[in-house]
Order: structure tokens, then C-alpha cells, then sequence
């Protein structure tokens, strides 16, 4: 199954994938994190990306649609994949379905988490992660069971994404609305595409994801 989860920053995207990867056995593929990943390593792409991301813009479309391509190939044993995060314009969204049909694959589902911008800035200004395992917390709505320590690994070492600043969640937002809302009637015509509300709660989305992909 490839399933595609869309939503603006903050849609609590990357949430929903950790339970949807734990429950359904599938892999997140997040452009997002593979960059990151790339910016810590410090290599030549790493440098690149870590000046646009700074800004809240996108990457180019040629490095984000090579390096997702090279990632679903390493996949071929994997129950299914999620995609967070890419297609985010709409010439990924077109290189997206040719590459899927060069391998044989196709979209099965793409969900929208719609949540307005009030209730996104709320959200990204207390959001952190711990440095091990990447676990995704928040300040008020989802704090470790104890503070100090990460639920998941138990470590005490937490981070916060540079990116969620104001000003860059403002361009964020911006980007978002630009290039990735356009690619929706895209996939309204082939059918795939489900709006869920995203301000509910993260079980509440959850039931409504699980009740999309059965
Ligand atoms: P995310 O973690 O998905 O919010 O992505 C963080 C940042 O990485 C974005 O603000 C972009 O600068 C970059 N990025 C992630 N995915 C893409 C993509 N599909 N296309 C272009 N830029 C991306």
C-alpha cells in the first residue's frame, strides 16, 4: 500500500506515521527527515538544504524527487509505504506518479489533515523531539509521561526543530499554500483523495485515517 499523508506544518502528520508504521507495519518516507539527516551529516547536500530550510522555502524539485525515488527502492520488502511530506508542488506530484508506475507501484490513498493557521502556530511553537529516537512531543498537548524522559527510548536529550520559529512557520505556511494546496485536484481526480479535520485530537484523526485505509 503507498499511502499519502498531506497537511500543512503541524498537521500532526509525522504523529499519525509513527502510530500508522507501530499498528499497520509500514515505513514513513518524510523528505523532511531524509534532509535533516542530510544537514546534520554536514555533506554538500546537507549545506545546501540547511540554508533554504532556514528559510521556511522549498528544495528544489530535481534533489527531493531523486532522493525519494532512491528511497522507495530500498522498500521492496516493506508491507507498505507512507509518504510525509513529499509531493509538496506539483511537478513532484507528476514525477511522483510516473516514477511509481516505472516500479510497478500506485497510490492507494491520499489523506488531507486540514487544520487551520491559528490552531498550526499554536501547535509548532511547543513542539519537540527527543534527540535518540525522534519521538514527537509537545509543551501542552502530548508531554512525556515523566518530563525529564523520552516515553519511548528513555532518553533525557530532547530538540527543537530550528524551523518552528514564527517567522519561518510564517513562510512555511506560505509555501504551503502556494505550491502544495494546488497539487489537491490532482489527486481529486484519480480519485484518491480524502479531507479529514485535523484539529481533533490525535486519536480522534487516528480512527478517522484507520476508517479511510480499513
Ligand atoms: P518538513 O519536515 O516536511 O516540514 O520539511 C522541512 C523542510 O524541508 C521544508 O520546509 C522544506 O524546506 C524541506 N522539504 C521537505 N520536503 C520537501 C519537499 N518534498 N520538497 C521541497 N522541500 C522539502
Amino acid at each position: 500500500m503507498i499511502l499519502l499523508l498531506l497537511g500543512p506544518p503541524g498537521a500532526g502528520k509525522g504523529t499519525q506515521c509513527e502510530r500508522l508504521m507501530l499498528e499497520y507495519k509500514l515505513v514513513q518516507l518524510s523528505t523532511g527527515d531524509m534532509l535533516r539527516a542530510e544537514v546534520k551529516s554536514g555533506s554538500e547536500l546537507g549545506k545546501k538544504a540547511k540554508a533554504i530550510m532556514g528559510t521556511g522555502k522549498l528544495i528544489p524539485d530535481e534533489v527531493v524527487i531523486e532522493m525519494i525515488s532512491d528511497a522507495i527502492d530500498l522498500q521492496k520488502d516493506a508491507n507498505g509505504i507512507i509518504l510525509d511530506g513529499f509531493p509538496r508542488t506539483k511537478s513532484q506530484a507528476s514525477s511522483l506518479d510516473d516514477m511509481l508506475l516505472s516500479k510497478g507501484l500506485y497510490m492507494n490513498h491520499v489523506i488531507q489533515l486540514d487544520v487551520d493557521d491559528n490552531k498550526i502556530l499554536k501547535r509548532l511553537s511547543g513542539r519537540f523531539a527527543c534527540a535518540n529516537c525522534g519521538a514527537g512531543y509537545h509543551d501542552i498537548y502530548n508531554k512525556p509521561i515523566n518530563e525529564e524522559k523520552c516515553d519511548k527510548c528513555g532518553s533525557t536529550s530532547f530538540s527543537r526543530r530550528s524551523d518552528d520559529k514564527l517567522e519561518v512557520v510564517q513562510e512555511r505556511l506560505k509555501e504551503y499554500q502556494a505550491q502544495t494546496l494546488p497539487i489537491l485536484p490532482f489527486y481529486r481526480q484519480k480519485g484518491v483523495l480524502q479531507l479529514i479535520d485535523g484539529s481533533k485530537s490525535v486519536e480522534e484523526v487516528y480512527e478517522q485515517i484507520t476508517n479511510i485505509i480499513g
